[in-house]
């Protein structure tokens, strides 16, 4: 049957130019997309939103989120799929924002993207562009679709949105999920990681429970620790009034210097209720705090653990909770739950 797939375009490498007076690739419109995409072979009713201005997704924000979400609610019933076009750059924050603000959906949301212009010889945009389609239409024998959720699709893999990391700014292969198993790899033919899958799937074609949320608090710090830390750093977030959430992103499985200053500055952030959060600098593996000394302090003075989740998806998490204006209890407990798959349940805490 005919599928009806919303496209929608925000802008990034997928559809840039090259500009001769700027002298660098810029944001372009959705023309040259149009043009490259097989209508007549993809056997589907394509509607278009664009935005206005097509960006650099160096400049998205949550404004660009909403609109991309809104979207999707809107006619969320009218469409089989939906695609999004995003720059790489900020891809992973988009997925993981969308994957919060839009929860309940029983349909694909695939967004893709490429390293090279669509106009550019060789560009993986092609390639990108049409697995996108694949996915965003798929199936099982019961006519439900495969994927009900936020993907991405690039490089001939499909990721769970909220668990990925531009890990690559050269090769095609520009993005890793190191603590998700890839959902398909797509070749002569589509493998599905159904154990992955699976969980997802609901059994009948159920009515979806879509529910949209907003994001639209961004008032949140990053302590990235390093040997040698000045004091003085912590120093404008202890002092600041609007800050509301921390990410601590820290050594290994979630430590930190044993020096009591920083423990102590830390106390004065939960003391005014900032949710603290604790993400490993390392892309694989998850948190455990008491592993060590360097993080009981951490586990006993309330820091909440990241688990595994990505940087993307805490930065993200935490902007979507505080822009629930829950009080700080509820807060730490949303934080706490997995809300969308953006972490691994199995491990210890
Ligand atoms: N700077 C571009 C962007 O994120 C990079 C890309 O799309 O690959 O929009």
């Amino acid at each position: 049957m005919t599928k009806n797939i919303l496209l929608i375009y925000t802008g990034g490498t997928i559809g840039m130019v090259y500009s001769n007076t700027e002298k660098c690739l810029v944001a372009s419109d959705i023309k040259q997309i149009i043009e490259n995409i097989p209508l007549d072979a993809l056997d589907i009713n394509l509607s278009i939103y664009s935005f206005e201005k097509p960006i650099d997704s160096g400049n998205m924000n949550y404004h660009h989120w909403q609109e991309i979400a809104e979207n999707i609610y809107k006619d969320y019933q009218s469409y089989d799929g939906f695609i999004v076009l995003h720059g790489t750059d900020t891809m992973a924050y988009t997925t993981s924002a969308l994957s919060y603000m839009l929860q309940g959906i029983n349909k694909p949301i695939v967004f893709t993207g490429s390293q090279l212009p669509i106009g550019s010889l060789a560009s993986d945009a092609h390639t990108n562009l049409l697995d996108a389609f694949k996915i965003a239409t798929l199936e099982d024998k019961n006519n439900i679709p495969l994927f009900k959720e936020v993907v991405l699709c690039f490089h001939r893999k499909v990721f769970r949105g909220n668990r990925i990391t531009k890990s690559d700014t050269q090769n095609f292969d520009g993005f890793h999920s190191y603590n998700c198993p890839i959902l398909a790899h797509i070749g002569t033919e589509i493998n599905i990681n159904y154990n992955e899958i699976h969980n997802n799937s609901k059994k009948e074609n159920e009515p979806s429970n879509i529910k949209l949320s907003k994001i639209n608090n961004s008032n949140i710090a990053i302590i990235k620790v390093f040997p040698n830390m000045p004091k003085s750093s912590l120093e404008w977030i202890i002092t600041s009034k609007e800050i509301k959430g921390v990410i601590l992103e820290t050594y290994g499985s979630g430590n930190i210097t044993t020096e009591s200053w920083f423990t102590e500055k830390l106390k004065l952030l939960i003391q005014k209720e900032t949710l603290i959060i604790n993400k490993t600098q390392c892309n694989k593996g998850y948190v455990s705090m008491g592993n060590y000394q360097t993080s009981t302090a951490l586990k006993q003075i309330g820091v909440i653990s990241a688990v595994d989740m990505t940087f993307e998806a805490c930065v993200t998490k935490l902007m979507h909770i505080i822009s629930q204006n829950l009080d700080y209890k509820k807060s730490i407990d949303l934080f706490k739950q997995c809300i969308s798959k953006e972490y691994t349940l199995l491990t210890k805490e």
